[in-house]
């Protein structure tokens, strides 16, 4: 597939891409968000797309970076949806690379309404979410006939500071938590769980740069899960992972960070 792009008579009116780029590790990119960052003309991306994804953007595309501060997310977002706009109408195929999936969590959403109501072509090319990649790389499988036949994702990060999710429906039980964006609320969080009917005593994991070689991970109980984290001095970006699953990492668990965690060629070969 390709597209004319610049300037032109009849120039072709430019694309926007929002690509989920996963959670870290370059080789969790799926095939076409990796073909479409090779022909990127503009590139827009922000503090969570790790270093290694950005180095394979080609030289010549024009990168923007508009990492959002947690405080002045309103202004930073409608910023960010004129930018992606303006280049589109130049002609460019842009490139929007959002950690993860765009549409957890990623105010994807929001991003492509202004392109629909502007009238701007747009494709939505899903990537692995954290809760995802994360797991999978720190031996927690999010379901397990044993122990959780169901999984939910919220957000951590509260409005103002208050506690506005469901707890009920969260302290249910079999049920893992998966918790994004829940670091600087990490006390409350576990507090609210138990509060909430959960006990003191079960098993929550917090992983700080999951599948990547900055990869940590902290386990223990609801109880005592902040205090760990903070002696182990983590530092979001970080996951939190609440429910029976956590106990299978101490049998699970395969990912070395900084080590070399792939699978040998000869051996994907022979299980083909
Ligand atoms: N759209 C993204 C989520 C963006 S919100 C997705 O689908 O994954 C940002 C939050 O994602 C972070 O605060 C953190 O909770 C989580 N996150 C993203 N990448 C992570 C990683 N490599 N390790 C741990 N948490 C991560």
């Amino acid at each position: 597939m390709s597209r004319a792009s610049g300037p032109g008579r009849d120039a072709a009116p430019g694309v926007v891409y929002l690509v989920g780029t996963g959670p870290g590790d370059p080789d969790l990119l799926t095939v076409k968000a990796l073909r479409l960052i090779g022909q990127a003309e503009v590139v827009l991306y922000d503090n969570l797309v790790s270093r290694e994804i950005m180095a394979l953007v080609p030289g010549t595309a024009e990168r923007v970076y508009v990492g959002k501060q947690r405080a002045r997310h309103t202004v930073r977002q409608e910023a960010i949806n004129t930018l992606l706009v303006l280049h589109a109408r130049r002609g460019k195929r842009v490139l929007r690379l959002k950690a993860g999936d765009p549409f957890v969590f990623g105010r994807g959403g929001e991003e492509i309404e202004t392109l629909s109501a502007q009238g701007v072509p747009f494709e939505v090319v899903p990537g692995i979410t954290a809760a995802l990649g994360v797991a999978a790389y720190a031996g927690i499988p999010l379901t397990h006939r044993d122990y959780a036949q169901s999984c939910v994702f919220v957000t951590g990060n509260l409005r103002d500071g208050s506690i506005d999710l469901d707890w009920e429906a969260l302290a249910r039980p079999r049920q893992t938590v998966v918790i994004y964006m829940g670091f600087a609320n990490l006390p409350a969080l576990c507090g609210a769980l138990v509060a909430h009917g959960m006990s003191p005593s079960m098993p929550a994991a917090i992983v700080q740069q999951g599948t990547t070689p900055g990869q940590k991970v902290v386990t223990g109980t609801l109880a005592d899960l902040a205090e760990r984290a903070t002696a182990a001095g983590l530092a979001p970006p970080t996951l939190i992972i609440v429910g029976d699953v956590v106990r299978l990492r101490g049998r699970l668990s395969w990912f070395e960070p900084g080590g070399d965690a792939q699978p040998p060629a000869e051996a994907l070969r022979s299980t083909a």
